[in-house]
């Protein structure tokens, strides 16, 4: 079934807007590698990561579906924050985003009757669930270890468990 063109144009439209949380992401785990908080750099590269997965499971649905992918310009992402709180209040607030996003392609998916968009939805509808409660964590996390050097350190160790692709050498 062919995908409408407003639809596939949503969903190309979100291509980008992963493209531009990886690149958002990138750049904060830049600015955490200049804050001397290398666990947090490696946090945030391998959420940067994970949202160019996101970008490329839109990528191929609109693919395998007949549709054009088109990519559009990222803009430059902001790189200089006040403290790592205000980095991930950022970081949350561009996940509240893209989960309205996400609802708005869902109710078009449901407006145009594209049941494979919306089972396609269904998992990003999970995702976001799941990226608004960790970034939730996160922040509270930082916030009661900001005004602490040795918490701030422990936790800094802590993130930097989670794992990237590939590891860095
Ligand atoms: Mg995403």
């Amino acid at each position: 079934m062919k995908l409408n063109n407003d639809l596939a144009k949503a969903l190309n439209d979100q291509v980008n807007a992963e493209l531009a949380a990886a690149h958002n992401y990138l750049a904060m785990a830049a600015y955490f590698d200049s804050a001397d908080l290398p666990g947090f750099a490696t946090w945030f590269r391998a959420q940067s990561q994970e949202e160019t997965q996101h970008a490329m499971k839109f990528y191929d649905f609109i693919s395998k579906r007949d549709a054009d992918v088109t990519l559009a310009a990222i803009a430059q992402p902001t790189q200089t924050f006040d403290s790592p709180t205000q980095a991930i209040e950022a970081a949350l607030n561009m996940e509240q985003a893209v989960s309205a996003q996400i609802h708005a392609l869902f109710g078009m998916a449901s407006d145009h009757k594209d049941y494979a968009a919306q089972s396609l939805l269904n998992w990003f509808l999970d995702e976001q669930v799941e990226e608004e409660d960790s970034f939730r964590n996160l922040l509270i996390q930082t916030r009661a270890a900001q005004n602490d050097p040795w918490n701030l350190q422990v936790l800094d160790k802590e993130l930097a468990a989670r794992p990237t692709d590939p590891t860095p050498v």
